[in-house]
């Protein structure tokens, strides 16, 4: 429980087709109340951004993208730009996820060059960061998702980055039905906002750090009652407008 308002965004990876779409936008319309407590943002594929984007209009959901390109225009095949996605309806796009640091070598530098394009046009990123379960076990939990964050600050400044938001993926938990303990996830949490604290502590206590890894309707509950979860980032259940729907209440309700 924080006083910052809640944000529940679903990844829904390389999934979707203009059908399923229509059929989870319609039954997420339907089921979300029109003055919601949280604020809620889908993350379809980028072809499907448009469409989606009308979809949602003169609802209470919003639009993010789950990809950017660090530069804002030019000869860059198979590349989309900031202000491309901000053109189409984005207003959030998700940057730094794991799959993209280990399926494409998304490095820490690469990362933050892509805040840095998003933040130039108006879009708020979030920013993932987490550790492998090798990482985990060597103790050094803290130490990569500090220099993650750290890595982006640098190059942004912590005014910029406060119109940004950072959401803990333990990499071990992502996909895999495991969760990180509200007790995990808040040790995290709380070192994620002391390092931007370390910058600027009005920053800090107003920047939504969201936490995914296998966040389901049962167990968001009590993830969310942790003094520093601001809300989910949801992969999986984000497909499923029943258990979607869910997790939007319990952030809802822990505000
Ligand atoms: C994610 O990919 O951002 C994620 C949290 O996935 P899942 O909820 O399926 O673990």
């Amino acid at each position: 429980m924080s006083n910052r308002r809640p944000l529940v965004a679903g990844n829904w990876k390389l999934n979707g087709s203009r059908a399923a779409n229509t059929a989870l936008i319609s039954a997420l319309r339907a089921g979300l109340p029109a003055q919601s407590r949280t604020d809620v943002v889908v993350c379809p594929p980028y072809v499907y951004l448009a469409e989606v984007s009308a979809a949602i209009h003169d609802s209470v959901i919003q639009l993010g993208a789950q990809n950017v390109a660090a530069e804002d225009s030019g000869a860059f095949t198979g590349e989309v730009a900031a202000g491309m996605l901000r053109d189409v309806g984005c207003g959030f796009v998700i940057i730094g996820h794991s799959e993209r640091r280990a399926c494409y070598g998304e490095t820490d530098d690469l990362t933050a060059a892509k805040v840095a394009a998003a933040l130039r046009c108006g879009l708020r990123p979030i920013l993932c960061v987490g550790e492998t379960l090798a990482e985990r076990d060597a103790g050094d939990t803290l130490n990569v998702v500090r220099r993650q964050l750290e890595a982006v600050l640098a190059v942004t400044g912590a005014e910029a980055f406060s119109a940004g938001l950072v959401a803990y993926e333990p990499v071990w938990a992502i996909g895999t039905g495991r969760t990180a303990t509200p007790m995990q996830a808040q040790e995290v949490h709380a070192e994620i906002r002391a390092t931007l604290a370390r910058r600027d502590a009005t920053i800090a206590a107003a920047v939504r750090v969201l936490y995914g890894g296998s966040v389901k309707a049962s167990n968001a509950k009590d993830l969310f009652a942790m003094a520093d979860i601001d809300g989910g980032l949801i992969g999986g259940a984000s497909l499923d407008a029943a258990g979607f729907l869910g997790i939007c209440k319990a952030a809802a309700e822990s505000y």
